[in-house]
This record gives structure tokens, sequence and C-alpha cells, in this order.
């Protein structure tokens, strides 16, 4: 499959790109790792008549502590967040789930922008962020804009980027009580492959850790978007441990409701909707097991 020619120009910074993208609107399209646009270039669905490459903006590449966030750079490449200290203290889901992409060639060149700019419904870092009210910030050549991840996915392949934007940085708060969280991923098996369905269980205690104070769902497959599951949340919210626990298969229920799963070549909608009940099921389980009882990885 040949790729039709085009126009390639490695900017040095964000400000070099962003020039770029504003003098080539709307034909340019930036490259990061490229797993993901070169095989769009090669098919055919994006024709950029101009690639700006991100490679040398090493200022996008980076995991900083600020107070109580956490800033994480487009160009953070997904095994570099996988191993990040800072990140498995404060959001082991994050991790969990960068680490289930691809191989580890793919881990080694693919960005987290990367992953949320292409806007799969089955982006696998995208559950996780979405369970921790992580927030976007985007910039152009007139300045830069800050938005929750819940409103940057349009719809399938689709975000609120205009084609002159760059998705600079990922804004994650640190939890402030005892928190946990882990991310389910189903995928055909022996395969490098995106997920079929994923599950984010992500949740709080409050100050005396005797009853949930938050609780998270982030799932992906199974809507246009990735999405939040509110009803499923709420179910769950407030309770204590017990409570909680009998509580689960009603949460589990309200989670598939959230969902609008397709039947495609990889999956039926049925089966998509059930691994979701399961799933949510196992998670909530097992998050409130770590969070109560102590077992289990624990923050
Ligand atoms: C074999 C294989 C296995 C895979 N497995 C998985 C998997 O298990 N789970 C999963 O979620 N994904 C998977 N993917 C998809 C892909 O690897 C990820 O989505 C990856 O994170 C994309 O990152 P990238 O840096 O390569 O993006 P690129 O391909 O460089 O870019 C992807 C899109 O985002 C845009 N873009 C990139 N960065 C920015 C930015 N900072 N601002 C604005 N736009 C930007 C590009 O213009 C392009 O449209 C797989 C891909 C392959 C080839």
């Amino acid at each position: 499959m040949r790729i039709r020619p085009f126009e390639y120009y490695a900017a040095i910074n964000q400000r070099d790109v962003l020039d770029k993208l504003a003098v080539y609107d709307p034909d340019a399209k930036v490259v990061a790792g490229g797993t993901d646009l070169v095989v769009a270039m090669k098919h055919k669905t994006i024709l950029p008549r101009v690639v700006v490459s991100l490679h040398k903006v090493r200022e996008l590449d980076f995991v900083r502590e600020e107070d109580s966030r956490v800033r994480i750079g487009a160009l953070a490449r997904h095994a570099d967040i996988a191993k990040n200290t800072t990140l498995n203290d404060s959001f082991p889901i994050l991790c969990e789930a960068v680490s289930l992409i691809g191989s580890w060639q793919i881990r080694n060149v693919a960005t987290i922008g990367g992953n949320l700019c292409n806007a799969s419904p089955a982006a696998d870092s995208a559950p996780p962020l979405l369970a921790l009210d992580a927030r976007v910030v985007i910039a152009d050549s007139e300045g830069e804009n800050e938005i929750p991840l819940s409103s940057f996915f349009t719809g399938p392949g689709a975000t609120a980027l205009k084609p002159n934007q760059l998705l600079k940085e990922i804004i994650v708060e640190r939890p402030k009580t005892r928190s946990a969280g882990c991310y389910l991923k189903l995928m055909r098996r022996k395969a490098v492959d995106l997920s079929l369905v994923g599950v984010a269980f992500q949740a709080e205690t409050d100050q005396a850790g005797e009853k949930l104070h938050r609780v998270a769902i982030g799932l992906g497959g199974v809507a246009p978007t990735p999405i939040r599951a509110p009803e499923a949340e709420a179910r769950l919210t407030g309770l204590s441990y017990e409570e909680a626990i009998k509580d689960i298969p009603e949460a589990a229920r309200a989670a598939v409701e959230a969902t609008s799963p397709i039947t495609d070549i990889r999956a039926l909608a049925d089966y998509r909707r059930t691994i979701v009940e399961i799933y949510v099921r196992r998670a909530a389980k097992e998050i409130l097991n770590t969070l109560f009882n102590g077992e289990g990885i624990q923050k």
C-alpha cells in the first residue's frame, strides 16, 4: 500500500508547530508516534497535504508534578507513562491501562496525545483518564484553552480540536483521600489489538475512610466515544463497604444502560454489554476490597 506524496516538516518547538498549522490550515496534520496516522495514510482515510512532525518537540514530552495536580505532555510515550513513579503512585489505573496498549514496540513510540487525538472509541488511555476527571490543554497560534476530557471526544475518530490546534497536555488532579482504581480490558486472545471493551473503575473514600466519597466508571469500546457511566457511579457513591458490595449488581446493570455498543466484525453488541456488566462487577469488588479491606494494590 503506497502513501500519497505529502510535504513533511520537522518542527523544532511548540511555537513552530502552531505557526505551521496556522499557515497550512486546514491541510496539515501533526504526527507524533505515527502508529495511527501512518496506517490511516496508507488506507487513504486521512490524506494530509502537509505532515508536521512533533518528533523534535521535546518540550511536550514530560510528566510534571505541580501542587495537587500532575501534568502529562501530549508527547509522553505509553512505555514511559507505564513506568513513571509519580503516575504509578497517584494514578496506577492509567499506568495499568497504557501498559496494555499494543506491543512493547508500539508503546515505545506511541504517545498519549496521539491515543486521545485519534479518538478511537476503544482508545485504552481514555476510560481511566475520564474516570480521573482529566482535563486537556489545547493550543493554537492565538493561545491556550483548558477543557474537560469529557468534552474532547465528539464522535468516532472526531475531537473538539480544530485543524490548526494541538493537544498540548493532560492534567489530572491527585485524589485527596484514599483511592484505588483498576482497568479491565477485553481483547482477542494472542493478538496485539484494540480493546473490545475497556472498563476503568476508580474510587475514593471519605476522610474517615468509612464511605465511598467518589466513584467513577470510564467505558471504552461500547459507544461512539469513550464514556462515563454516571448512574452506576451514583448508585455506589456515599455507601459504606457493606452497602456498596450489595449494590454492585445494580450498579453494573446501570453501567450497561449507559452504553450503546455496535455489532461489528470483532464482537456482537450483546456480548459487549455482557462484558461491561461482568467487568464492572469484577472491578468494583476488587476496588472495594482494596479500599476497605486492604487487599491488592492500594494508594
Ligand atoms: C499494532 C497496533 C496495535 C495497537 N494497539 C492499541 C491498543 O491496544 N490500544 C489502543 O488504545 N491503541 C492501540 N493502537 C493505536 C495507536 O498505537 C495508539 O492510538 C497510539 O497511542 C497513537 O499515538 P501516536 O503517537 O502513534 O499517534 P499518531 O499516529 O502520531 O497520531 C494519531 C492522530 O492524532 C493526531 N495527533 C497526535 N498527536 C497530536 C497532538 N499532540 N495534538 C493534535 N493532534 C495530534 C495525529 O494528527 C493523528 O491524527 C495500536 C496501533 C497499532 C499499529
